[in-house]
């Protein structure tokens, strides 16, 4: 009886492995995104903020102090062909120096790129200072949600999508190209750390194009990631399926994550489509493939 109560417990063990706090564009801070995860039942939670790992040391302080286990993580935007891919990485060295020079590129690159969307919107008759822009964000990056934010401020738009529509999205007038590193390079960086590198959100690669989108999946196959993250916030359910079958004919694991970026935007933290939960399963499968790439990346 109580050994069934016990498998029951390790079987129902959820977590979530996609979240961003204020150190990229999310609301909650890392600390009170712990307490959070820990408070709706999450036995696991990896935070995965846009290019950096700012979140790190204090949301690791907060796990031990809450006893939730937490797993580093970081959301890496590559181009493979022209097309915007989201590399998650996860189980890595955070502290590793090769891939802290890289990210640390990301925010020099955001650092040229941000006063040239100012320049842009300023030419359309819509200034705004970086200042203003910085507050919207925890200081580490800055991106095109919190450019949003300040537009919602002065009163130039109404929302979020209003403003990535009429003047911020990829083919609006103030939008600037982000230099960022290739598919290859994300995941060569992750696994030179001691990480693994996962493919998020497939359902946005083709506008929720089931075949399309596994014909992308096999080609990022090829470059080197070693798992799919078939399950995630905003997801048609058929097709995180899909990609889960995918995932196992090409020999990848599955992932799951809610990319919960706080109360007041639209996802939930725990909550994905196509699985009641995300089982922690999907941990240990990662786990056991990022044990050959920390052997090798043990630092003299
Ligand atoms: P950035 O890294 O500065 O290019 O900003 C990318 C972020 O902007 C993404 O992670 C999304 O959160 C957000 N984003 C991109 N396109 C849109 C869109 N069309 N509508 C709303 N948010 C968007
Ligand atoms: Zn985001
Ligand atoms: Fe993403
Ligand atoms: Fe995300």
């Amino acid at each position: 009886m109580s050994g069934n109560r016990i498998t029951r417990r390790i079987l129902n063990r959820k977590i979530d492995l996609h979240t961003h706090t204020t150190c990229s564009d999310g609301v909650l801070s890392p600390a009170d995104l712990v307490k959070k995860a820990k408070e709706i039942g999450l036995s696991a939670l990896a935070i995965t903020d846009h290019d950096t790992t700012a979140a790190w040391t204090q949301a690791s302080h907060a796990a031990v102090l809450l006893d939730m286990e937490l797993v580093s993580g970081v959301e890496i935007s590559t181009k493979h062909q022209g097309m915007t891919v989201h590399i998650l990485g996860y189980l890595f060295d955070p502290a590793h120096e090769g891939l802290q020079a890289s990210l640390q590129r990301y925010i020099e690159a955001r650092n040229r790129r941000n006063p040239l969307i100012l320049e842009k919107l300023e030419e359309m008759g819509f200034p705004l200072t970086m200042e203003e822009v910085r507050a919207f964000s925890g200081g580490t990056v800055v991106n095109r949600p919190h450019f949003a934010e300040a537009m919602i401020d002065r009163g130039y738009v109404k929302s979020r999508q209003e403003a990535f529509e009429r003047f911020l999205g990829d083919h609006a007038p103030a939008y600037v190209p982000k230099e960022v590193y290739s598919v290859k390079q994300a995941v060569d960086m992750l696994h030179a750390a001691g990480g693994v590198a996962v493919i998020a959100h497939p359902d946005q690669f083709r506008n929720n194009n089931l075949t399309q989108t596994l014909h992308v999946l096999q080609w990022l196959a090829e470059l080197g990631v070693d798992g799919i993250e078939a399950y995630h916030g905003e997801c048609k359910p058929d097709n995180a399926l899909q990609y889960a079958r995918l995932a196992e004919e090409l020999g990848l694991f599955v992932t799951g994550g809610s990319d919960y970026h706080g109360d007041t935007k639209h996802r939930d933290l725990g909550v994905v489509s196509g699985v009641e939960y995300i089982p922690y399963e999907c941990m240990e499968q990662m786990k056991v493939v990022s044990r050959k790439y920390q052997s090798a990346a043990i630092q003299p």
